[in-house]
């Protein structure tokens, strides 16, 4: 987060001026020639990175090689372990320093276990990710539940075995018989639980070797969520094989709670053209946060885009309604930086907590205000987007 006051948000709705790289008459992103975004002076705000801690095999591997040739001014630290790296995980510190290591510190290291796990909501699969962390600070994110909030992107450089590894869950699972709400025919797998893969872009190939591998496997299909709208992956070609989610909620809300990311109207403006240029893309109304007009506020994003996007973006479009979770630890670490954002995250009066297996307590909202609001969201879609099919809500 560039901006260091105590409320992050400045405002502006474009925290990276991304409407600038599009002037009027420039024509379809899809079709824009000349450098990679990733090079833009835009790009290098977001991840100006000054040093990378790797380990050994890492750095050595081409994929580490390239990353570390693409930021020739980064120190590198030599790590024996991606996971062990003192000083630099964890919630120590002030917001200032974790947003510095978030845009200036990358991890490189390799992957050791390869486990797909099933889903069966938004996707088929879980895929072993090809990353973690991320370079974004959502308030409510529970992606750096193992690492801490300082968390930077660790990069997993040995996409390759990611990718064998995948080709043979693929060919094992065989053809998808029978429809479900994940996917009719393919069988889907999220390739990025575990951070944003268009922000993994702009560090290397990895989200572009996923996409390239999934377009010879006709029976699965790659999903991932985003909030970042990276004009690269557009040249990707995926051939419908990958399914971009882009996660909306109200522009007030993102506003509050989705720091660092691209403005919400940005990602509803970027769908026709990741349409065009071979993706299926659909929605992720997520999180859905109660608080005071909630509602009205929900019913004019809808409205928004039914009136802004075009007709064969809705043809295909479906979403996901994920309804808030929340941690007590995170709650905690968001007091000392953002409280505005606790204020309608953290609602004991309708929220419930539960100790989860690894002895966190989480907490969503309870039983009967949660279905209620689905209700409520589901009626708001149905008056305000009735093309928009919603594949769960939850
Ligand atoms: S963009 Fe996603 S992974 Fe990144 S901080 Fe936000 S919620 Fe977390």
């Amino acid at each position: 987060m560039h901006h260091p006051s105590p409320t992050p948000d400045d405002g502006s709705g474009t925290l990276f001026g991304l409407d600038a790289l599009d002037p009027p008459g420039a024509g379809p992103a899809h079709v824009r020639q000349g450098p990679p975004f990733r090079d833009s002076a835009t790009a290098r705000r977001l991840l100006p990175v000054r040093e990378i801690y790797a380990e050994p095999a890492a750095a050595a591997s081409p994929r580490g090689r390239q990353i570390l040739a693409r930021f020739p001014g980064a120190r590198l630290i030599t790590v024996d372990s991606h996971w062990r790296i003192p000083g630099l995980h964890g919630n120590e510190g002030n917001v200032e320093r974790w947003v510095r290591v978030k845009g200036e510190t990358l991890v490189l290291g390799e992957r050791k276990t390869f486990t797909v796990r099933p889903n069966g909501r938004s996707a088929d699969w879980i895929a072993p990710g090809a990353s973690n962390g991320c370079a974004m600070a959502c308030a409510y994110c529970y992606v750096p539940r193992r690492k801490g909030y300082a968390n930077p992107v660790t990069v997993f450089t040995n996409i390759d075995r990611t990718i064998a590894h995948l080709a043979r869950h693929i060919a094992h699972q065989g053809p998808k018989t029978e429809p479900n709400q994940c996917d009719d025919t393919s069988w889907v797998y999220d390739v990025g639980e575990n951070g944003d893969a268009s922000v993994d872009a702009l560090i290397c190939d990895n989200t572009a070797d996923l996409v390239h591998a999934f377009r010879q496997w006709p029976t699965a299909k790659a999903s991932f969520a985003t909030k970042f709208v990276n004009p690269d992956l557009l040249a990707l070609d995926p051939r419908g094989r990958t399914r971009i989610r882009f996660s909306l909620m109200p522009p007030d809300d993102s506003r509050l709670l989705d720091l660092r990311t691209s403005p919400v109207a940005e990602r509803v403006r970027a769908a026709a053209d990741f349409l065009d240029a071979g993706y299926e893309v659909h929605f992720n109304l997520s999180p859905v946060v109660i608080r005071p007009g909630w509602e009205d506020a929900w019913a004019e994003l809808l409205t928004r885009l039914d009136d802004v996007l075009p007709e064969r973006v809705k043809r295909q479009a479906a979403a996901e309604v994920i309804m808030l979770t929340h941690n007590r630890d995170l709650h905690e670490v968001n007091l000392g930086w953002h409280p505005r954002a606790e204020d309608v995250l953290w609602r004991p009066e309708i929220q419930q907590a539960k100790r989860s297996e690894n002895g966190a307590v989480n907490v969503r909202y309870r039983n009967q205000v949660k279905a209620a609001a689905v209700d409520t969201l589901r009626g708001l879609v149905h008056r305000h987007t009735p093309w928009l099919r919603i594949r769960y809500a939850f």
